[in-house]
């Protein structure tokens, strides 16, 4: 069941993957999740490694974080209620990627939000890339901390000492804002260490 939802975010995890967003090759950091109508998920499961993820991998849950369709021996990602949270509060998205990309992990260990810097990533990410407070991976606390932001409706968060929250109105759009997201991480980042007063939108 949920071919095509899995495959999804199967693509997306590969693809993310290979480019070194979820921050090592042999860890199996980050998750990835798509929404299945108004009631389910799919969602990664918990300490995979990427190289060895596969279809029948994925999780099915529904909202509440119960298990619909879960491989016997695989544990849904830890932070499925995090996922759950942001389908809840933002009906318009139905994809979610955490990743511990490099840049944006830099921003999240700074005192600082991001400012809109180009009109092109504003649109896509939101005109602030603000900060959610730290709390402990997959807690309820943390998912109560982004339901908390994500009411401004961008769809670019820092997690703060840890890394990137990203949503789309589709897998593709998420994609798109992570890859943005770490040019515009890595500009501002090059930017604040030369010291001088930065230009904003
Ligand atoms: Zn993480």
């Amino acid at each position: 069941m949920y071919e095509r939802e899995k495959k999804n975010v199967l693509d997306a995890c590969l693809w993310l993957w290979d480019r070194g967003f979820f921050g090592t090759r042999r860890g199996a950091g980050g998750n990835v999740s798509v929404r299945i109508e108004d009631v389910y998920m799919a969602i990664t499961p918990s300490g995979v490694p990427y190289g060895e993820l596969t279809l029948e991998d994925i999780c099915i849950l529904d909202l509440e974080g119960n298990e619909v369709e879960v491989k016997k021996g695989r544990t849904p990602s830890i932070e499925k209620a995090l996922h759950a949270t942001v389908y809840k509060i933002r009906p318009e998205i139905t994809a979610c990627v955490h990743t511990h990309q490099t840049y944006a992990s830099v921003v999240s260990v700074l005192e600082v939000d991001i400012p809109p810097l180009f009109d092109e990533a504003s649109s896509e990410l939101g005109q602030m890339v603000e900060t959610i407070p730290y709390a402990l991976s997959g807690s309820r606390e943390l998912a109560q901390k982004v339901a908390s932001k994500i009411h401004n409706g961008a769809f670019a968060f820092i997690l703060q000492n840890h890394g990137a929250l990203l949503l789309g109105e589709s897998i593709e759009k998420a994609l798109l804002r992570a890859e943005l997201l770490e040019k515009v991480a890595q500009v501002f980042c090059l930017a604040l260490s030369t010291g001088k007063k930065i230009r904003t939108l």
